[in-house]
């Protein structure tokens, strides 16, 4: 049974339909915090409009992942870590494994978030090593891409995350791409107030769909989710929803507030 059998309804297919919302907590929320957050969020889930097409994803820090997994379990939400090493085991100091997440009830993994490509200094050679475990341990990749504003500014911002994709999916078959999420996540708006506009993003994301199916093919190419992400918020996300290429959103800041979280998915 494919992976995405297990975690998407349609047989490992991107349903037109299905949107996927992704909290990603960052270093914030302790499992007491965690707690207190679906205390409040998960009586607002039965008001979400669509809720049957949602898949909704929180990624809380590795401390809070047991707080998580035991709060969520008798609900719909999944649960999601924010990276993950490329190693089974071994001698590899502060690091965490596939199997260490799988034990805590992690479905989806973050793979080269900006924050740990440009503060952590990963490249795109790592970052294709964890996609490659991630899914050996038959979890789900969210794969992040996306360029810098001097980058963007010298109008290369295509010739940036082409090449991320190249470089962060080696390897990769068709039959296994549609098992990975693609985030495309602009770094000038990432926790900046600053979001691209929904035609920016579009244009990128079509972009990505274009490039996914040169690079494998048009089935597999189609068949991946491609999420936005960088400063999305109450006032935002059913405007960046309504592109056709915009499978569903990657929520940093305003997700760690149930109240705004829970709208976000609405709007989605
Ligand atoms: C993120 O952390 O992936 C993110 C998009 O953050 P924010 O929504 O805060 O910009």
């Amino acid at each position: 049974m494919s992976n995405n059998f297990i975690l998407f309804s349609g047989a490992g297919t991107r349903s037109m339909k299905d949107i996927i919302v992704i909290a990603n907590w960052k270093m914030n929320s302790t499992a007491r915090d965690a707690n207190s957050f679906f205390r409040s969020f998960i009586p607002r889930l039965a008001e979400i409009q669509g809720l049957a097409s949602k898949r909704i994803v929180v990624c809380p820090p590795f401390t809070a992942l047991h707080a998580c997994h035991r709060a969520i379990s008798s609900t719909r939400l999944q649960l999601g870590a924010q990276d993950m090493y490329f190693e089974d085991k071994g001698a590899f100091t502060g690091e965490i494994s596939a199997e260490m997440l799988k034990e805590s009830g992690v479905k989806f993994v973050l793979a080269g978030h900006s924050e740990r490509r440009h503060i952590l200094g990963e490249t795109d050679e790592t970052i294709n090593k964890k996609v490659l475990a991630i899914l050996k341990n038959s979890m789900v990749p969210v794969l992040c891409v996306g360029e810098k504003l001097e980058e963007r500014e010298k109008g290369l911002a295509k010739k940036i995350v082409g090449d991320q994709l190249k470089g962060c999916l080696k390897g990769i078959t068709n039959d296994s791409l549609p098992k990975v999420i693609v985030a495309y996540e602009p770094v000038w708006a990432i926790g900046t107030g600053k979001n691209a506009t929904s035609n920016e993003a579009e244009e990128m994301h079509s972009f990505i769909r274009n490039s996914l199916v040169k690079m494998f093919s048009k089935q597999s190419g189609n068949k991946v989710y491609i999420l936005y992400g960088g400063s999305v918020n109450r006032g935002n996300a059913a405007e960046f929803s309504k592109m056709p290429n915009i499978n569903g959103l990657l929520v940093g800041g305003a997700s760690l507030d149930a109240g705004h979280f829970a709208e976000i998915i609405s709007l989605a």
